[in-house]
């Protein structure tokens, strides 16, 4: 029986949560497909620095580091004070540069758009993200906007390359490089030179971002992989959650050459955190994307039969519409949720 370890990152508000009901459905699909889990739990986010005394301990970080794979959940982040982003350093130092979020139409779901099949592809490592801030002069502050050439070619041939793979028509690039020329500018230039120099044979199409807004809440149907820098990415995924029925139903991946860390595009939902309603759907369709990463990575058919199975079984229970989330109308809890996942997965 293959056996695969995956570090699992609780986090905070509705992570522990959704993590763990992502985990019963996980082992649920590996015991009936003859794949076995053994999952570490590493602190993250405001619950560590009770337990470690920082947000992102470094034995966290060198688990994903030696284990190559894991699954979090969001963790909080303070506004405007305190410490450092918890996302944004373990993207950085794990170099996760590919942020990946699939957005489709779910069965029975109902929203203001049908088929809706949207994958973005958002630069995670520096942009407007990299922190640096500063006062210049009292009451002048800046913040430092960065591109490499080196991470807006490996963002853009990431993004080509799945496209590719997967048989995908095109690539549009979301920009504001009539403003920011230097810096957009060489966004552009590079997702181009990829464009034409690798994958001439998928169509690519570049669109002021805020043009990109109105296209896409008028018609999500045109679009098909979107490529961006990293603030961009972050707006414009949850603008494309509420397309298909909002976070609950929005997986996604941070992907880097030697490690990836799988997470819902959700954050810790305060409001709700606690109180066992939270869908923990998104966090399950983000372990499936990390099961067909395993299959890829180890050639394992038995994770991707597992990954097929979860599939399925919340296919099959939303076209069903008896055990719903409150998100999407209705009433059951997330516990509930997974379990009806888990029974059908065991069949
Ligand atoms: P949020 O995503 O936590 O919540 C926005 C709204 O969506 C809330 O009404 C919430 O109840 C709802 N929602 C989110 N996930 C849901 C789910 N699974 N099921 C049902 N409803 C769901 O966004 P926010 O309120 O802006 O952020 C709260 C905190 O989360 C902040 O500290 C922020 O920094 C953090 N955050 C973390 C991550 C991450 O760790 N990846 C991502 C985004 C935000």
């Amino acid at each position: 029986m293959a056996k695969h370890t995956i570090v699992l990152i609780a986090g905070d508000g509705i992570g522990p949560e959704v993590t763990a009901a992502a985990r019963r459905v996980i082992d649920a699909a590996g015991a009936s497909t003859g794949t076995q889990f053994d999952w570490i739990s590493m602190p993250a986010g405001e619950a560590a620095i009770k337990t470690d005394g920082d947000t992102l301990p470094e034995k966290t970080l060198d688990a994903v580091t030696q284990y190559k794979v894991g699954l979090k959940g969001p963790v909080g982040t303070p506004i405007g004070k305190g410490f450092r982003s918890v996302n944004v350093t373990l993207r950085k130092k794990l170099d996760l540069y590919a942020a990946v979020r699939p957005v489709r139409s779910m069965p029975n779901v109902k929203t203001r758009y049908e088929n809706v099949d949207i994958v973005i592809f958002r630069e995670n490592t520096e942009g407007l993200y990299t922190g640096i801030e500063n006062e210049i002069a009292p009451g002048v502050v800046t913040s430092l906007k960065v591109a490499t050439q080196k991470a807006c070619d490996r963002i853009s041939r990431s993004a080509f390359r799945y496209a590719n793979r997967r048989r995908r028509k095109k690539v549009t690039v979301f920009h504001k490089a009539n403003i920011m020329k230097i810096t957009d500018g060489l966004f552009l230039k590079c997702a181009k030179r990829v464009w034409e120099e690798e994958y001439p044979n998928i169509e690519y199409e570049e669109l002021i971002i805020d043009n990109g807004c109105m296209q896409l809440v008028k018609d999500p149907t045109r679009f098909d992989v979107l490529l961006m820098e990293n603030l961009y990415g972050d707006l414009i995924s949850d603008l494309c959650a509420g397309l298909v029925g909002g976070l609950g139903v929005v997986p996604g991946a941070n992907i880097g050459d030697v490690a990836a860390v799988f997470e819902a595009v959700h954050g810790t939902a305060p409001d709700i955190a606690g109180k066992g309603v939270a869908n923990p759907l998104a966090c399950i369709m983000s372990g499936v994307m990390m099961l067909n990463y395993i299959a890829d990575t180890h050639h394992d058919d038995a994770a991707r039969l597992a990954a097929e199975k979860i599939k399925n079984a919340y296919n099959g229970t939303l076209s069903e519409g008896k055990v719903l989330t409150r998100d999407l109308g209705g009433t059951a809890g997330t516990d509930q949720f997974a379990d009806a996942l888990i029974e059908k997965i065991k069949g």
